[in-house]
């Protein structure tokens, strides 16, 4: 090879300062690219208590990262080395959960326990047991685990400590990228923006395994804070969502227009321009049906403004935080398939609505349930039709048949569901789901 100065070593890579948030083809300077590229991670901090393998491999790829802007090429190798640090950290935090000990169910014989002291011993173990078809107890449940990536997944899975349905998704694509880096077939380059994803996605998952979730995250949200809105809609046609606050304001609109509108008062995910977190579908909110993006919970009307205004002056409702992942929507085919509803509301149905087939899945967003159930129409699409994941998309099917019957297996994972009866409300602009009624 040929040797370079110290000062060749030490010159920015020019590849590297292409990579800029300013327009396509210009360069940064190379000061300015430093900044830049280390403010990209600069945020993504571990949580206390994880593990000090996984902690240090962590710190040394944030800080080798720094060093893409002298060589292009280290971006290649933190995108690779962010995968196999996935594995490190779902087994330091393995070693941390079962605290010395592991249990297998094994066919036609008493279970079966033993000592470990190192992942080494639970890899051992773990591949004797899978040739006896036994089983990882987790908690009530238990696994097949055979100490590799995917057994490791399960387990993750089956103690809770992964959640989401989008984010099993990116996990799948993780474990395969992770195979990949490890039994590389070909060459291939990361860019800077990959790189730094690669480590953003890594330290939201150490940070849920250890319990904490991310704030504006996009594998493992925190929950999302909901304030109190008053949507109100017009004959016209016209909707708004307004902070509560405002209905204490004169309205702007009333002189012009009278107050032809109809209120409701709602807890919601509030409107931020800009905010990644806003639910484009807000003015498809129905008492009945999961149409908007995020929960929005029905608190008060519908009723004019004036009326809105004096039950908020009485009731003074507060804002909460909500988690939108991993919920359970049923659908319901009679004909053609009705949007997504929720359990409570589903459970409150009168007999003549409980007609057709019912379809319970989890999922964690509303249209993500429905493109699975529709999906799953088409044999070829390859959508899973028992319970399970499926495979094709980030649904997880609970049950389906009767209405009896897809109750029966959202009770299962649910519990007892409260029955909810709403007065039906429903803004007028339904454009993403038309068929409502
Ligand atoms: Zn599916």
């Amino acid at each position: 090879m040929e040797i370079q100065s110290l000062e060749n070593l030490r010159a920015t890579d020019k590849l590297s300062l292409t990579f800029n948030p300013y327009e396509l083809g210009s360069r940064m300077a190379s000061e300015e690219a430093a900044e830049f590229q280390q403010r990209q991670i600069a945020d993504c901090d571990l949580t206390e208590g994880v593990a000090a393998g996984t902690h240090d491999s962590f710190e040394r790829l944030r800080t080798v990262f720094a060093y893409g802007v002298l060589c292009y090429d280290v971006y290649t190798l933190v995108g690779d080395q962010a995968l196999l640090i996935y594995e490190q950290a779902l087994r330091d935090r393995f070693m941390e959960w079962c605290a010395g000990s592991i249990t297998f169910h094994v066919p036609q014989s008493p279970d079966a326990s033993f000592p470990v002291v190192s992942y080494d011993d639970v890899q051992g173990q773990a591949a004797r047991m899978a040739r006896r078809r036994a089983k990882l107890a987790v908690g009530t449940s238990a696994v097949e685990f055979n100490g590799t990536l995917h057994g490791l997944r399960r387990w993750a899975r089956a103690a809770d400590l992964l959640r989401g349905r989008r984010s099993r998704m990116v996990e799948d694509a993780l474990a395969k990228l992770r195979n990949h880096v490890a039994h590389p077939a070909g060459h291939h380059v990361g860019s800077p923006v990959e790189a730094a994803q690669s480590v953003r996605d890594l330290a939201e998952l150490i940070n849920q395994l250890w319990g904490q979730t991310t704030s504006g995250g996009r594998l493992y949200p925190a929950p999302l804070h909901r304030e109190i809105a008053v949507l109100s809609w017009n004959d016209a046609g016209r909707v708004r969502m307004e902070h509560a606050g405002a209905l204490a304001l004169p309205d702007p609109t009333e002189e012009h227009e009278g107050d032809g509108y109809q209120h409701v008062v709602v807890r919601a995910v509030p409107f931020i321009p800009g905010s990644r977190w806003n639910d484009d579908h807000w003015a498809e909110f129905d008492t009945r049906y999961e149409t908007t993006r995020f929960p929005t919970q029905y608190l008060w009307g519908p009723g004019t403004r004036e009326e809105a205004r004096a039950w908020l002056e009485l009731e003074h409702p507060e804002g909460d935080s909500v988690d939108f992942t991993d919920r359970v929507f049923l659908i319901r085919n009679h004909g053609r398939l009705l949007p997504p509803m929720r359990a409570a509301v589903a459970a409150g149905l009168p007999d003549d609505e409980r007609v057709g087939t019912w379809h319970a899945v989890r999922a964690d967003f509303p249209d993500d349930a429905f493109a699975h159930v529709r999906g799953a129409e088409d044999r070829r699409a390859g959508h899973v039709r028992t319970p399970g994941d499926c495979p094709a998309c980030s649904a997880e099917v609970l049950g389906s048949g009767s209405y009896d019957e897809a109750l029966r297996a959202t009770t299962a994972v649910l519990g007892p569901i409260q029955a909810v009866r709403l007065p039906s409300v429903r803004l007028p602009s339904s454009i993403f789901w038309p068929d409502c009624r």
